[in-house]
């Protein structure tokens, strides 16, 4: 046969990679393709072929042979099937991605046997030219219009280099920007889990609970936002569907950002390690960018919430405007707030914020008038939370708390991926870990076995074209085994037993005073798992309660609630110790975590200097001693104070925590008994606190250091978790080390 090639160069109408996978994920195979085109080719043909998007960009290049033709009038679309025999690196790894996304293959693919694809180079010469558009059949990428770009509003302080600000409001975004009382109380309550990884909606409708699915037919979304490269704004599973493409411009894991400040320890870390970028806002909150654009984080959380009411929406006919959000039971103030914040966002009036383990509760215990106490293991995919809970009838009540916000799926993810990349590293002498799209296909290859592990007792593993050696493709392949995997995750199973043990010691338990394990969050369906806590409890965990949609169940559950003459109460206590900051920048606990809520506390403070008229109260919430290593809530400022010698005047402050654990902090004058003018800023930067706490220079900041993660990993460490846990040693280089982010914050506040 002639080893001549016809060239073929076909010009797409779109612009983006993301549209491309969409509309080709049918029409592609691991072995062949079917190419929409007018001038076909005789079968038998040789080709080199070319894709190029509209902007020129090639996206697609190989060599092949037409296998079919497919002409009018017998078919719709002309075009040829054809063989591949040769791909370039790049389409390799884009053909693999678009298999991945698992889409039903049209039937103008041709059905070939499995056979070698060459790896080829950049410099094949083309024998003859085409350059036909084509509009390509296929799903319709699902989107939401975003308007023109904003511009960008000017700091109104000193920002961290780098640091954009965000202009508000944002009328181009499908969000509501009006107040609450502009929002109809009228209407059905949806409930939602708002989840770091997938959300869920639930409705009770006939007097029975049930999910609401997602506009792809699952029960879950997940909470992901993107901008696509033309900056459509993608929800969901869209914006999951481009992630590995287009990392920089895919936001996730926003729940574990939003409410927080910019400078706040958990952000200084993450930041380093999410492929996105995170910016500080003009109130000194975490944001982020997308396609350059700064966005709020409640921005993030309130168009997932939207995606949300509009699903809700149109499965029940008619418009929403209430729900019940469920929040970490760690969750603090400031993320409480921004949580209101995004629903109010979303158009939705929130009628109750609830704990995650509590909603999980209810989602067991509603109706059926139990006795019983709880603990409720909530194993997400990045944090864990344990809860103790004691129901009387429909009461509900919280009894201690506790969790690591750095330990979920993820870390078990990690774990395996380290063992499989050094396992290939190994084997071939090639390095994949500077490559993120390799390491995101490894991940997802990875936590795909993972998840098979918990049914089957191996698994093997398949990441075909993950490096090219001397011209050579090499794929990963290997057998994993549910042992294996149990023996790499062994001591973070057994830290999730410890924090249990740590919950149920607060509150003067033993596991045998518990009756019930409730399971909640996808890696708890890992049998080990299962195993260890079955063993610690002498009981297996509950099987009824489903672990990703129950706490949308329960929070459907409260709702429902709402105006029944048999109302659910729920007694919650305080996650975390909310207290101040003393000169040195020591932490004085004034309310203690588990406090049962609401609940109030006053203590008297008074003027320290002759003549003081002003006096700054620094609201830190947190376990450690170290204001540095807390949460930084916001700052009291006494104003106007009457001069007078130093302690003359003294001030009752009250903290108020209502039954949402939300804050209220006033202050009185016990001279006047005047109730004195304060304002609580939230905008305090480093400098400014340190100046408040009367601490001193920090020495010059040090470099952050930076480290290439998967795209949804996060530092395997435990920091700032409401309970003062036993260090995982091993897990924490930075705060061994005392270097990067953490290290200065810490010499920052001054340890
Ligand atoms: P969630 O945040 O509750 O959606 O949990 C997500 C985490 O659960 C991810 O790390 C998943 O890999 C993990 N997961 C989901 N299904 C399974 C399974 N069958 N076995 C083990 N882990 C799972």
């Amino acid at each position: 046969m002639s080893e001549e090639r016809v060239s073929i160069k076909i010009r797409l109408k779109y612009s983006d990679v993301t549209t491309f996978q969409q509309r080709f994920a049918p029409f592609m195979s691991r072995y062949g393709m079917f190419l929409p085109m007018r001038q076909l080719k005789a079968k038998g043909t040789l080709l080199v072929f070319e894709i190029f998007l509209a902007n020129k960009q090639r996206i697609f290049k190989g060599e092949g042979e037409v296998i079919t033709t497919y002409s009018p009038p017998q078919h719709s679309i002309p075009g040829i099937g054809i063989r591949f025999t040769a791909l370039d690196e790049w389409s390799h790894q884009l053909l693999e991605q678009i298999l991945h996304q698992q889409f039903p293959l049209s039937p103008l693919v041709p059905q070939l046997a499995p056979a070698p694809i060459q790896v080829m180079g950049d410099g094949e010469k083309a024998t003859r030219e085409e350059l036909p558009a084509v509009s390509s059949p296929g799903p319709a990428v699902a989107t939401i219009p975003s308007g023109g770009p904003i511009g960008r509003a000017t700091s109104n302080r000193g920002s961290v280099t780098g640091a954009s600000a965000v202009a508000s409001p944002r009328p181009h975004l499908p969000l509501f920007f009006g107040s609450e009382e502009e929002i109809p109380a009228t209407g059905p309550i949806i409930g939602i889990d708002l989840g770091t990884t997938n959300s869920c909606c639930a409705i009770v409708e006939n007097n029975r609970p049930g999910v609401i699915p997602s506009r792809y037919g699952y029960n879950t979304i997940p909470s992901i936002v993107a901008h696509d490269e033309r900056g459509n704004l993608l929800v969901g599973h869209p914006a999951k569907s481009q992630m590995l493409l287009n990392p920089q411009n895919t936001v996730y894991g926003s729940k574990r950002l939003v409410g927080r400040k910019y400078q706040s320890p958990i952000v200084q870390i993450i930041k380093n390690r999410f492929h996105y970028n995170i910016i500080e806002t003009e109130r000194g909150d975490a944001g982020v960018e997308l396609s350059a654009e700064p966005f709020h984080l409640q921005e993030m959380s309130a168009l997932i919430l939207n995606e949300i009411k509009e699903i809700a929406q149109t499965h029940l006919q008619q418009p929403i405007y209430r729900a019940v959000i469920s929040v970490p039971a760690y969750y603090n103030d400031n993320q409480r707030q921004a949580v209101r914040r995004a629903g109010l966002m979303a158009g939705m009036k929130v009628e109750r914020i609830v704990n995650e383990p509590t909603a999980a509760a209810l989602a067991y215990g509603f109706g059926r008038g139990l006795e019983q106490r709880l603990l409720v293991y909530d194993l997400g995919g990045g944090t864990f939370d344990a809860s103790v809970l004691h129901i009387h009838h429909e009461v509900y009540e919280v009894l201690s708390t506790g969790g690591n916000t750095f330990l979920g799926g993820v870390d078990f993810d990690n774990r395996l991926i380290d063992y499989v990349v050094e396992h290939f590293t190994r084997q071939h002498g090639v390095e994949v870990r500077e490559d993120p799209v390799k390491m995101q296909r490894i991940k997802d290859a990875v936590e795909k076995a993972k998840c098979d592990l918990s049914l089957e007792d191996s698994s093997a593993l398949l990441v075909p074209y993950i490096a090219v050696k001397e011209g050579q493709p090499l794929d990963i392949k290997m057998t994993l085994t549910r042992e294996h995997l149990d023996l790499l995750v062994e001591d973070l199973v057994e830290e999730t037993i410890r924090v249990c043990d740590e919950v149920l010691h607060a509150q003067g338990l033993t596991p045998q005073d518990i009756d019930e394990v409730i399971l909640v969050g996808g890696q708890t369906r890992m049998p080990l798992v299962h195993k260890r806590l079955t063993d610690h409890f002498g009981k297996h965990p509950h099987r009824n309660v489903h672990p990703d949609e129950a706490v949308a169940i329960g929070a459907a559950l409260l709702a429902f609630s709402f105006g029944r003459s048999d109302k659910i109460r729920l007694i919650d206590v305080l996650a975390m110790s909310i207290g101040v900051g003393l000169p040195g920048g020591r932490f004085k606990p004034i309310i203690s975590r588990n406090t049962k809520l609401p609940f109030q506390k006053t203590y008297t403070i008074g003027t320290t200097r002759d003549q003081q008229t002003e006096l700054d109260i620094v609201i830190f919430q947190g376990e450690s001693d170290n204001v540095g290593d807390n949460e930084y809530l916001g700052t009291l400022s006494l104003h106007n104070i009457p001069k007078a010698p130093k302690g003359k005047i003294q001030f009752e402050i009250r903290f108020q925590l209502d039954f949402e654990s939300l804050l209220t902090v006033t202050a009185r004058n016990l001279a006047t008994n005047e109730v004195q003018e304060v304002v609580m800023n939230t905008q305090d930067t480093p400098q400014d606190l340190r100046r408040k706490l009367g601490m001193p220079e920090p020495p010059p900041e040090s470099p952050p250091q930076t480290h290439l993660e998967p795209a949804l990993g996060h530092p395997p460490q435990q920091f700032a978790s409401q309970t003062p846990m036993a260090p995982m040693k091993a897990m924490q280089p930075e705060a061994k080390s005392g270097g990067g982010v953490l290290g200065w914050l810490k010499r920052l506040i001054g340890k």
